[in-house]
């Protein structure tokens, strides 16, 4: 029994020691990903559930590590804010999805909105305001075409200095969103002080929408709390044809999924509205 005990503490170590390793070796490798120029954009469709149209797109972060390649933001994102180092490609990827943006529009594309994910760490630093602003600035985009999404137990880590930041930046003509919408605590009367315009239903509540009633519930519910307090409500991995007519037949008013499009390059959006506008 002893030895089994042994053999088991050894088996543990090793795991541990390889999540810790594979931790260092990614850190290692993040510090200086920026400036190796090892980081793009992937932008996902958001389609207009009662026009079939794409209004805007989601950019969604890609790092090619140069031996271990594409390396999901699930891998390091996290790893990203315990560093600090997310300010600075938080950064990056404001400036290059703003510039985006504006690029398809030089380019006589329709006008769409870019929508950017915000992180904890990057959103409680205390220039974001000012950072964001640099980005539309560089860019030239109307802030108008700049969307940001923020996760609900962000916004409640500190409520008072949260509200107040989102009200300079919708001051500043930006839209703002609820992203994993029903994944963290928030109470529900806090939602009418949060300036916004979206809610995102999580893909959690989306994955078995056809058959679980459980999550038909919660969709609902959430698609008629965001309509009764104004805003838009849109749905997040939309994969099957059911999920999608389950979410029209109920009201939801945009989604985005790999039933539109999975993420894609810029050139993909640009060949994506040219033919939308042909039609
Ligand atoms: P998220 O913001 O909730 O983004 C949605 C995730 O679902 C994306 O994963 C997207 O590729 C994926 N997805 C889209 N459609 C479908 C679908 O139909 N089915 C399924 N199963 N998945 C779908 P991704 O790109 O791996 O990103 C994961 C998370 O990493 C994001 O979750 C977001 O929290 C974070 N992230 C990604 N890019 C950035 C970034 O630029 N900055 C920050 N701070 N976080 C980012
Ligand atoms: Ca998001
Ligand atoms: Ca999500
Ligand atoms: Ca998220």
């Amino acid at each position: 029994a002893k030895e089994m005990g042994n053999n088991n503490f050894q088996f543990y170590a090793r795991e541990m020691n390889a999540s810790v390793e594979e931790k260092l070796m990614l850190l290692e490798g993040l510090r200086g990903a920026l400036d190796e120029g090892q980081f793009h954009l992937l932008y996902q469709p958001k389609v207009d559930l009662r026009s079939g149209l794409i209004f805007g797109v989601e950019a969604l972060i890609r790092w090619e590590h140069p031996e271990h390649g594409v390396v999901s933001p699930l891998r390091f994102i996290g790893l990203a804010e315990e560093s600090g180092l997310i300010v600075a490609i938080g950064d990056w990827v404001l400036h290059t999805a703003c510039r985006q943006n504006k690029a398809w529009q030089d380019a006589g594309l329709a006008p769409i909105t870019m929508s950017v994910n915000v992180s904890p760490r990057q959103f409680e630093e205390k220039r974001l305001v000012e950072r964001v602003a640099a980005a539309l600035r560089e860019s030239a985009l109307d802030p108008g075409a700049l969307e940001l999404e923020v996760t609900e137990s962000l916004i409640m880590r500190d409520l008072a200095q949260s509200v107040g930041k989102m009200r300079e930046l919708k001051a500043m003509g930006i839209s703002l969103s609820i992203d994993d919408f029903g994944t963290g605590y928030s109470s529900l009367s806090a939602l009418k002080s949060f300036p916004i315009s979206t809610l995102k239903i999580d893909k959690s509540f989306v994955r078995e929408l056809a058959d679980n009633t459980d999550d038909q519930a919660i969709a609902m519910a959430v698609i008629s709390l965001g309509h009764k307090l104004n805003l838009r409500v849109i749905a997040e991995g939309v994969e099957t044809e059911q999920q999608c007519t389950f979410l029209r037949d109920n009201d939801c008013d945009e989604m985005q999924g790999y039933l539109f499009s999975r993420p894609v390059p810029a050139a993909q959006i640009a060949a994506l509205l040219e033919e939308q506008a042909r039609m």
